[in-house]
């Protein structure tokens, strides 16, 4: 497989990378310290043409695929990871408008997000039900030309700040097989019966909003329906086989912006009269960071390759989600480690890198269930 990049993909990259170390470092800190959602990062970025530039040019994006997001994804995160996240996840629900929506939908949701008017989330989990996405139970009732919603969600991403989420409720609860009860359904943040609880004091990923969410007779139309009745559990696998791979990417982007941070403190900290990088011990450290990160962007570019060739492989997509995610993890961990006492305060970047990099192992499907996906289509359970 040929991962050279075209030129297009190498300006892509660096347009990315200019614009995160132009703009990431002076409010990261704030923005993670104070809980700060910057909403203005978001209209520049989307200004910029950072925002949906994978959907399609008449939707307001610009044609390009799932690789050049991951390398605008990476190179964010690489910079900050709070940050990059607020930015990558300002489109999470498109990939369901992009699947399943009408032209008539995609115009509607689309277009404003690539504007930076508008941001979107994805509302499944529930108190009771996260990775068993299928025991849903905020109820969507027909009422004429309606749905009525009833429920409640909790950790969703951009919770207090989208307009507008793809949420999963139950239509159909008296099919017999579970997996084909649920719809997908858009509302609207301004409906009446809506409501957004902003939640605080997450490990890490501070900048990002996540919420809970209250549905109380929240009346929305029947064509906001995404694709068939019935379907929607199958339609958010099927989504989170694409978004995944920019988690992935996620993974990939902290790792590198982690050793990138150990490398430099260990050529310029000096003790028993050496710098720390004259040290094999930390030598080793590196090595194996780097080896990880070239394993994980390997898997997630190969990833992204396929689908941008209409070849979207889950087992693949999950197997980046996971390796990628742990390669995150542990580079931010050694980071921290190659600082020491000082990787532990705040002042120093790896801190926060280290409180950051956990999210990846644990949204859009736990690094058990990656494990699960994977095991089942080799094992064929
Ligand atoms: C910051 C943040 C942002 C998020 N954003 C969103 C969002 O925008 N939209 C949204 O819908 N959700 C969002 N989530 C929720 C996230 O996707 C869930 O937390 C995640 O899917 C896990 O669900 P849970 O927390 O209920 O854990 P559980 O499902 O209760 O799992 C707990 C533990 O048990 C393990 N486990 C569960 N089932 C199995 C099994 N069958 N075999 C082996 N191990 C298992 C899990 O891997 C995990 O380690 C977000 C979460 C956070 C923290």
């Amino acid at each position: 497989m040929d991962f050279d990049l075209t030129k297009d993909q190498e300006d892509i990259r660096k347009a990315a990378r200019e614009f995160a170390e132009g703009e990431f470092p002076e409010i990261a800190q704030e923005c993670d310290q104070q809980e700060k959602y910057p909403r203005e990062l978001v209209t520049k970025a989307a200004e910029l043409g950072f925002i949906g530039i994978n959907f399609p040019e008449e939707y307001g994006g610009s044609g390009y695929g799932y690789l050049e997001k991951c390398l605008i994804t990476e190179e964010f995160w690489r910079v900050d990871p709070g940050l990059g996240s607020v930015l990558i996840s300002a489109t999470f629900g498109a990939d369901m408008v992009d699947l399943y929506g009408t032209d008539k939908q995609k115009k509607k949701y689309l277009i404003p997000l690539t504007k930076g008017e508008a941001v979107m989330g994805s509302a499944i989990t529930e108190p009771d039900a996260g990775s068993d996405v299928a025991a849903i139970t905020t109820m969507a009732r027909k009422d004429g030309s309606d749905y009525v919603i009833n429920g409640n969600k909790t950790f969703i991403t951009n919770g207090t700040v989208a307009s507008y989420f793809a949420v999963i409720c139950l239509t159909n609860p008296d099919n017999p097989s579970r997996h084909r009860r649920h719809s997908v359904i858009l509302v609207e943040s301004d409906r009446p019966g809506f409501e957004a609880n902003k939640l605080h004091h997450k490990l890490g990923i501070r900048a990002s909003d996540t919420a809970e969410l209250y549905f109380k007779d929240v009346r929305v139309p029947k064509e906001n329906l995404f694709g068939e009745e019935g379907n929607g559990f199958y339609q958010f696998m099927e989504f989170f086989n694409r978004t995944r791979i920019h988690v992935g990417a996620e993974g990939v982007g902290i790792a590198q912006g982690a050793m990138e941070k150990a490398i430099a403190y260990a050529k310029n900290r000096k003790q028993f009269g050496k710098t720390l990088s004259s040290f094999q011990a930390i030598q080793f450290k590196i090595a194996e960071m780097a080896t990880r990160i070239q394993a994980a962007r390997n898997l997630v570019y190969e990833a992204a390759f396929n689908a941008d060739k209409g070849k979207l492989d889950h087992k693949l997509t999950a197997m980046a989600k996971w390796f990628a995610g742990e390669t995150g993890v542990r580079a931010a961990e050694e980071a921290v480690q190659i600082h020491g006492g000082y990787g532990y305060m705040g002042e120093y970047d790896v801190e926060r890198f280290y409180r950051d990099a956990k999210i990846i192992e644990i949204y859009e499907g736990t690094k058990e269930i990656e494990k699960i996906i994977i095991s089942r289509t080799l094992l064929g359970k």
